[in-house]
């Protein structure tokens, strides 16, 4: 049998130390999982269980050692960015323990969640799907992935995101709600996970817009920085 299309390409992260790579499956994101975030967006970080949506992997951006350019999407006049850690996952299974969870990583990277934050506060508004606001072309830039074996499991120090060297959002991977373990936990009694399945963590305080001809530098203790040029 023969395709009848070209065949989409498959989406792969580079790995950093190495020529090899990390097929993507799929990409979930966990929502609010920073306090001090969570209260900037109106809601009350004490009383919610996690909740988590996908970006399709080829929204992905891949991101080198050089700044690349990044394109502003249509249709907002409020595009965001929410700098989170990526967990990307080798094995997978379903309930899977909490203390058994991070067996299942494979290593992390830096990566953007980035929000059309207009399309969803309409979402919100009228109780419609987050799909425009999260989904758009290249709003998962993420750099190369780090292994566990040369990071660890990366569990405090400083998660911050500049625009034009200033710094605009600043905290801890300590004050994450649910730690990563936590999220591989639940999110396995909600689907089957798998081999090459990424995990956004979720963002510290301080999210906000970014325009064309701005720079914005990503950075993770341990895991290095990305840096974006919007355009
Ligand atoms: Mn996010």
């Amino acid at each position: 049998m023969l395709s009848v299309i070209q065949n989409p390409p498959r989406v792969a992260l580079p790995i950093v130390g190495s020529s090899d790579f990390f097929p993507v499956r799929r990409v979930y994101c966990v929502g609010r999982n920073y306090a001090a975030h969570a209260r900037e967006m109106g809601a009350d970080p004490d009383r919610e269980p996690p909740f988590f949506f996908m970006k399709p992997a080829d929204a992905l951006q891949i991101v080198g050692s050089e700044p690349v350019a990044h394109p502003y999407p249509p249709r907002t006049q409020n595009y965001h960015f929410e700098v989170e850690m990526v967990a990307a996952l080798s094995e997978g299974g379903r309930d899977i323990p909490v203390d058994a969870a991070l067996d299942h990583v494979y290593g992390y990277a830096i990566g953007l969640d980035m929000t059309r934050r207009d399309l969803q506060d309409e979402a919100k508004r009228m109780s419609r799907p987050w799909d425009t606001a999260k989904a758009a072309d290249n709003s998962g830039p993420i750099g190369a992935l780090r292994p566990v074996s040369l990071v660890g499991h990366p569990a405090r120090g400083p998660i911050t995101l500049s625009v034009n060297g200033e710094i605009r959002q600043t905290g801890d991977l300590a004050d994450m709600i649910w730690s990563v373990a936590e999220q591989i936990a639940y999110l396995s009694g909600l689907f089957v996970l798998h081999p090459g399945d990424l995990i956004f963590t979720g963002t510290p305080s301080g999210v906000g817009p970014v325009k064309r001809g701005e720079r914005m530098v990503a950075a993770i203790a341990g895991l290095g920085e990305i840096a974006l040029d919007v355009v």
